[in-house]
């Protein structure tokens, strides 16, 4: 039986009329700890609250600003360890389809409800409930300040870690991506998905990508001189794109480094790219392209660009996000996801990457449907420099096998 005092529910739902209702049946049903919102951004908030987090969201899907598939996305980088219900007009089919995405991010789904929703399946589903083993854990992680973050970036607490990305038809280690960790003094190591937005929203995104670029080029250098001529791929923010000198920047520093601009990619996120005005992203972007560096659409699949305006941005890479790779071989539907990144990429003559193969099937499935790059765990999970080239020998001698 649900303990009914202690879940925490939050009900996200454009409608007033609709909020309304759910709120009231869940009354009528004894739970009382219960949070409206009626916007993604306002939902977000009660996530980020330590004191708020709920445990169960009743998730409205279709919505104007931010609908429920990118409210997921959200959901995602914060950890949320809850559950979620998904609410609908949509048919069965769509909301099969939204429950498939939801489970492949991990997130616990007990089901999900046709509207008008009936105070019957709310409940059988509310009692599905069961306390997640994780909740404890991710109260106990530690959150970050800005000041915090601003001092580690000038101390030096920033470290970039190397993930290879590999060709599935022949094994060869084509480069790697750079992603950052904060080496904290008492907390260990901290992860990108707790700190970016943070920086992002605090004016340090620009300091924090400087300091990760200049730190990739540097080693690039150094295995450009030990003879590894490795593709370096660092993910860079909507937001360093606004800023006029940044693309005088990189070119300065590849330059610094020997590395050549061929040799250097910069993932922007497909979810980050503004819909509406792309003028100031777009000239940096161009500036890039035309001094020869590569450009990749990260994270494909959790944005909402369209054909047109892929064809506007001048990309040469698309990774195809984690959540439509790992696993696709046994679920249609993110299967479908998949191949229709992968065509997109073939019809807009792009290099496809797809991230986060995690064991031998997905392999498999890559070789099958000819994608040209792969990352992922299953290849090797990000590592220090240091590390790279003696991973390089077991990796190679693991291809021979
Ligand atoms: P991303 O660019 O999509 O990077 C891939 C993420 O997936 C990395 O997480 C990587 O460790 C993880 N990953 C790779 N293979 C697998 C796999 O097989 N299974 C699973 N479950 N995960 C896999 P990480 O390092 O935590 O980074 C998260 C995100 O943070 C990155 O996503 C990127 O968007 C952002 N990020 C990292 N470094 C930087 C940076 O220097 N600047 C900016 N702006 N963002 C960064
Ligand atoms: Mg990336």
């Amino acid at each position: 039986m649900t303990n009914k005092l202690t879940i925490k529910i939050l009900v996200l739902d454009d409608e007033p009329f609709a909020l309304k209702l759910t709120s009231r049946m869940l009354a009528n049903l004894g739970y009382n700890s219960v949070t409206l919102c009626d916007n993604g951004r306002a939902a977000l908030e009660q996530v980020d609250s330590a004191e708020h987090r709920p445990d169960m969201i009743l998730l409205d899907l279709n919505m104007p600003e931010m609908d429920g598939i990118e409210f997921v996305r959200h959901l995602v980088e914060r950890r949320y360890t809850g559950s979620i219900i998904l609410l609908s007009g949509e048919d069965e089919h769509m909301l099969q389809a939204a429950e498939n995405l939801v489970h492949t991010h991990k997130i616990k789904v007990p089901g999900s409800l046709q509207k008008p929703v009936t105070p019957e399946k709310l409940a059988a589903l509310l009692e599905k409930w069961v306390p997640s083993p994780q909740a404890g854990a991710a109260e106990a992680v530690k959150i970050h300040g800005a000041d915090e973050l601003r001092a580690a970036i000038a101390n030096g607490e920033l470290v970039n870690y190397y993930q290879p990305k590999v060709e599935p038809a022949t094994g060869w280690v084509m480069g790697v991506e750079t992603l950052v960790r904060w080496r904290h003094p008492t907390d260990g190591m901290v992860y990108p998905c707790e700190f970016i937005s943070l920086a992002e929203t605090h004016g340090l995104i620009d300091e924090l990508t400087r300091v990760v670029l200049t730190g990739a080029l540097a080693q690039a250098k150094i295995w450009y001189e030990a003879g590894l001529s490795l593709q370096l791929a660092v993910n860079v923010s909507i937001d360093n794109l606004a800023s006029p000198d940044f693309a005088d920047f990189v070119a300065g520093l590849a330059a610094g480094a020997g590395v050549p601009p061929q040799k250097v990619v910069l993932e922007v996120s497909e979810s980050r790219i503004p819909m509406d005005d792309l003028r100031a992203p777009l000239e940096t972007l161009t500036r890039l392209r035309m001094k020869r560096f590569r450009l990749s659409i990260d994270e494909f699949g959790t944005g909402r660009s369209s054909l047109t305006q892929l064809r506007g941005i001048p990309f040469d890479e698309l990774k195809i996000d984690q959540s439509f790779v790992h696993g696709a071989w046994s679920n249609k539907t993110v299967q479908a996801k998949y191949d229709a990144s992968l065509a997109i990429a073939r019809q807009l003559d792009m290099e496809v990457v797809a991230v986060g193969v995690e064991d031998e099937n997905d392999w498999d499935n890559l070789r099958r449907t000819g994608c040209d790059l792969a990352q992922g765990y299953y290849i090797a999970k990000p590592m220090p420099a240091a590390d790279l080239p003696g991973w390089i020998q077991t990796w190679q001698a693991r291809m021979k096998e």
